[in-house]
């Protein structure tokens, strides 16, 4: 029975492109059609069948069908098809696929670590038969813009993973994806029949934290020098975890480390247009949660590089939340705020503030759709020669501005960066081509660098070399037609190249194990999965 045995391990299946000497010799006889296929046949009939199908959940569906049975072939389709592909697998799609999680779960693809399992977490774990390195976690209270979707969540840290493996070839068996289901407070959860996880509300806190840290523990004992990202977590616990754990492991939050090493290499990708410095710049947030305050935070640190104090580069960003600017004299304002918390007179509206801060660049990153009024782009546009506009909130409907208005009410001088996709604008006669600030750029290249150094730690300096490094791979094309990011198509070549500078940095700071090898670009792409037969 080997033969059959072989097409149903996934990591071992060519399917039909089983050769004729491998039929033989491995017993597969009879059990394939004659024909036998090269791998880049298969690919095209996976998009084939993929385009015929009638939604987006389908292909969802579909592409996870192909992950269970054919590894390799599943990762060739996502590398050579990225543009099409990575919405399907990750945002928008995956945030149905979370709703829609326990009617669609086939097969376990990560590990879900529940409440009731307190005091065995360890047992779990070592139930994982490959030795990870890379772990990406949830506790699915903050899924994408979609709130608590408790177990459901697990369709996130899959999602992700199979991104580190697609565009950064960090190898399948090192990533694990985890659920830790301490209960959900979502009542139409509670209440349906088909819901995975466990039926009660969610754990808070000391006992939250406590469950927390049996997990990080276990993991760190059960697979050493393991990294865990941290992703989709609510505000509450994001903040307080990442800075509970990042000096002591290696660890890190998507939400707000790697956007903001993505949204820092658009400023950078923009400052190479104006030929203006990061440290003479205003910024504005709109929104003041994970994203603008770990934007915030990272944009100090390269003010800082650059030769701000501390105090003067804290000044240079302001954010508005939900009640209006936040200043100093308002009260009950949450921790996360309080550095940017200035000393200034209360001002209620987005609008006003541009007029009294005089920003260089807004960011919107308060899932507002349409915040970024005709009067705010014009306003920003009589500021600024070339006005900074990135328009980040997910999804498309909670857009600040579109592209065509980013472009259309600034006189075609918006560099502007977007989260959800838009279409090249033409206006004037001038094609625009945004880019999305897709985390995608960053994480999967960080994670390889640091996984690959082993390093020990995740710091800031890591996502500033990320963030520069992404900005270099722009090229003069790519800064003419307006687009602030490389085409997604590079994208195995972008995460080599900040995987390099996040290792380089890892081993200048002693952060690494292991000595620096002599031939940095050589050693990471010795470490890259290539999805071939
Ligand atoms: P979050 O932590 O929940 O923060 C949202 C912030 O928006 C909060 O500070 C909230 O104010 C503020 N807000 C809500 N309504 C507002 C209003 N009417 N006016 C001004 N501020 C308002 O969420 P997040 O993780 O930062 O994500 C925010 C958005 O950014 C999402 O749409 C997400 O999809 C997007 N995002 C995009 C990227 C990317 O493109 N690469 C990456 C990450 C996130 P309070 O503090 O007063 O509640
Ligand atoms: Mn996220």
């Amino acid at each position: 029975p080997r033969g059959l045995a072989l097409l149903r391990d996934p990591l071992l299946n060519k399917g039909t492109a089983f050769t004729e000497q491998e039929r033989d010799a491995l017993g597969l006889r009879g059990f394939l059609p004659a024909h036998v296929f090269s791998m880049q046949t298969q690919v095209e009939r996976v998009m084939a069948n993929l385009r015929e199908l009638p939604n987006d959940l389908a292909k969802y569906v579909a592409l996870n069908e192909l992950h269970d049975r054919n590894e390799a072939l599943f990762f060739r389709v996502v590398c050579d098809n990225i543009d099409e592909i990575q919405p399907l697998i990750y945002t928008p799609t995956v945030g149905l696929a979370c709703q829609r999680f326990g009617y669609i779960f086939q097969r376990p693809r990560g590990l879900f670590i529940a409440a009731c399992d307190r005091g065995r977490i360890a047992e779990l774990l070592a139930n994982w038969p490959y030795s990870t390195k890379l772990i990406v976690v949830t506790d699915g209270e903050r899924i994408l813009g979609l709130g608590d979707l408790g177990a459901n969540g697990m369709g996130i840290p899959v999602g992700k993973l199979s991104l580190y493996s697609a565009c950064a070839g960090i190898h399948p068996e090192l990533c694990l994806p985890v659920v830790l289901d301490v209960g959900t407070n979502n009542e139409a959860l509670l209440n349906d029949p088909y819901y995975i996880g466990m039926r009660q509300r969610r754990l808070s806190g000391a006992a939250y934290d406590e469950f927390v840290d049996e997990f990080v523990t276990a993991a760190r004992e059960t697979f050493p020098g393991v990294m865990i990202q941290f992703e989709d977590f609510a505000n509450h616990s994001a903040f307080r975890l990442l800075h509970k754990y990042r000096d002591i492991i290696p660890v890190f939050n998507d939400d707000i480390q790697g956007t903001a090493a993505v949204a820092l290499a658009g400023l950078f990708s923009a400052l190479r247009v104006t030929g203006g410095k990061l440290a003479d710049q205003t910024v504005l947030f709109l929104g003041a949660g994970e994203a603008a305050t770990g934007i915030a935070d990272l944009i100090v640190s390269a003010m800082m590089a650059e030769g701000l104090t501390e105090a003067e580069a804290v000044r240079r960003n302001w954010l508005v939340d939900s009640r209006g600017l936040v200043v100093k004299d308002r009260a009950g304002l949450t921790e996360h705020k309080l550095r940017y918390a200035h000393d200034q007179a209360p001002i209620e509206h987005f609008l006003a503030a541009i007029n009294t801060l005089k920003p260089t660049a807004i960011i919107g990153v308060a899932a507002v759709g349409g915040a970024f009024t005709p009067e705010v782009l014009q306003t920003m546009a009589g500021l600024n020669e070339r006005p900074i506009v990135f328009a980040l909130s997910n999804p498309t409907s909670k857009a600040e501005c579109s592209a065509e208005e980013a472009y259309r009410h600034t006189g075609g001088r918006a560099l502007f960066a977007c989260g959800s996709p838009f279409d090249p604008v033409k206006l004037d006669g001038k094609t625009f081509v945004p880019r999305q600030g897709n985390n995608s750029y960053i994480f999967p290249g960080v994670g390889l660098g640091a996984t690959a150094c082993g390093a020990r730690l995740v710091t800031d300096e890591m996502f500033m070399v990320a963030a520069h490094a992404l900005a270099q791979l722009v090229s003069q094309e790519d800064l003419a037609q307006g687009s602030l990011y490389p085409a997604l198509p590079r994208i195995r070549e972008v995460s080599a190249r900040i995987a390099e500078a996040v290792a380089v940095v890892a081993y200048n700071s002693g952060l690494a194990t292991g000595h620096a090898p002599n031939d940095m670009a050589a050693f990471i792409h010795s470490k890259m999965y290539d999805p071939q037969y």
